[in-house]
């Protein structure tokens, strides 16, 4: 489960990490609002208007502005809140902004990247740091990976102050920073484990500029964070459960996430309903070989009703890219016959009127065979696959025969 970038401050304030005061708004006039506010209670000169989405990279697409006025503030807000925000991680038709934040901006004298992850090799999590903040890390890890420094976190001791104090003499700090450094690392790891997340990232960590007029400070500081969490975990966190913004998925994938169901929308003209990730994954690569593009990864795993499956079919149906349906199902947990009865469901509720290949093996085929056989009427569209790539062959080739005909 991803979270918003004020949400995500809220925690790290919550856990003793430094923040620049912000507030949310959602119209241009809260915006203006927001400014006039934050100068009042905190004699800011200038501000950040930072778009609340769930994808990153905000600063390249235009998601980020300096603005020195309230009125400034109310008139880049209104323009980022009127129209999809386009970055390089949101695909060319953007994402809706329906919330900003109004950030105290600060100089900036360096900029670093902090981050924790966890590292399925190690079996850990581990934190990352660069000096090169910023800009994507995954870019600093592609052209210049020794920029980056790694150190495993004990699951249960958690990071060690001489691995935080390690991280922060690496990243050049000095004098003072280095304990502030320190700290924020320590709090941020314990804010990783103690929430069950999957990813916790402030980039960038600045150190504002010390000046004649203000010696106190080179303060280190957090102006944007990222967290996911893991959603195994959130049984645990029911005030992180209450982060959740339903407007940020995708609405056939939260209708299959409400089904218990696996479901990733891509952009492919073939549906599948597969059970199992691995056979999932397969079946996708089958469909690629043989000349056509999976429309969706879905699983409905072993436990599925006939109704998830039901509403597995109708999700799948209601996609306009879908041009015929695959099913692949090896019956093991899984019934064969509970995934026979919801393609005649389906047909009765929504019909096929694509191409449809069945490949059903195991658990109950035969009764799965036989009610298929008794709604044929009801499955004019239906072809039998005998094996994998009989299967996808033919839903490959019928899919091009509706093409040309
Ligand atoms: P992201 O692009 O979605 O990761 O959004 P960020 O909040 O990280 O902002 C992107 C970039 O904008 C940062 O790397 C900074 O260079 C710049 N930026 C953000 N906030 C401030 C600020 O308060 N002051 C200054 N000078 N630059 C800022
Ligand atoms: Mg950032």
């Amino acid at each position: 489960m991803k979270i918003h970038e004020y949400q995500a401050r809220e925690l790290l304030a919550k856990f003793g990490v430094p923040v620049t005061a912000s507030v949310l708004a959602h119209s241009g006039e809260e915006a203006a609002e927001a400014f006039d506010r934050l100068r009042g209670d905190h004699g800011i000169k200038m501000a950040v208007v930072k778009a609340q989405v769930h994808a990153g990279g905000r600063g390249k697409g235009g998601g980020v502005k300096l603005v020195k006025s309230a009125e400034e503030a109310r008139a880049v807000a209104t323009h980022m809140l009127s129209k999809p925000l386009v970055t390089p991680q949101t695909g060319p038709e953007g994402v809706p902004v329906k919330k900003v934040l109004v950030a105290e901006a600060v100089d900036i004298a360096k900029e670093y990247y902090l981050g924790i992850a966890v590292d399925r090799s190690k079996g850990c999590p581990v934190l990352i740091a660069s000096s090169e903040g910023g800009v994507e890390i995954e870019t600093v890890a592609e052209e210049n990976p020794e920029a980056i420094l790694r150190e495993p976190i004990h699951p249960t001791e958690g990071l060690q102050p001489y691995q935080a104090r390690k991280v922060a003499y690496r990243l050049g700090m000095a004098g003072k920073q280095v304990g502030q450094a320190t700290q924020i690392m320590a709090q941020l790891a314990k804010l990783f484990l103690a929430c069950d997340a999957s990813l916790a990232e402030i980039n960038p960590l600045v150190v504002t500029p010390a000046t004649e007029t203000h010696p106190a400070e080179g303060r280190v500081l957090a102006i944007d964070a990222k967290m996911n969490f893991d959603d195994n975990g959130l049984f645990r966190h029911e005030d992180l459960k209450a982060l959740a913004d339903p407007a940020e998925e995708n609405p056939a994938e939260r209708r299959a996430s409400a089904h218990g169901l696996s479901y990733i929308k891509l952009d492919g003209n073939i549906g599948c309903l597969v059970n199992g990730a691995g056979l999932a994954m397969a079946t996708m690569d089958l469909i690629k070989l043989h000349g056509a593009e999976p429309a969706n990864f879905l699983d409905v795993g072993g436990s599925a009703s006939e109704e998830a499956v039901t509403e597995a079919f109708r999700i799948i149906l209601d996609d306009p890219h879908v041009e015929g349906v695959l099913v692949n199902i090896f019956g093991g947990i899984m019934k064969c016959d509970i995934i026979a009865r919801a393609v005649v469901s389906a047909a009765e509720h929504v019909g096929f009127q694509v191409p449809l290949v069945v490949r059903l093996e195991g658990t109950n085929v035969e009764q799965a065979r036989q009610i298929l056989q008794r709604a044929k009427a009801q499955l004019p569209t239906m072809q039998v696959g005998t094996d994998l790539t009989d299967a996808a062959k033919k839903i490959t080739t019928g899919v091009k025969a509706v093409d040309v005909a």
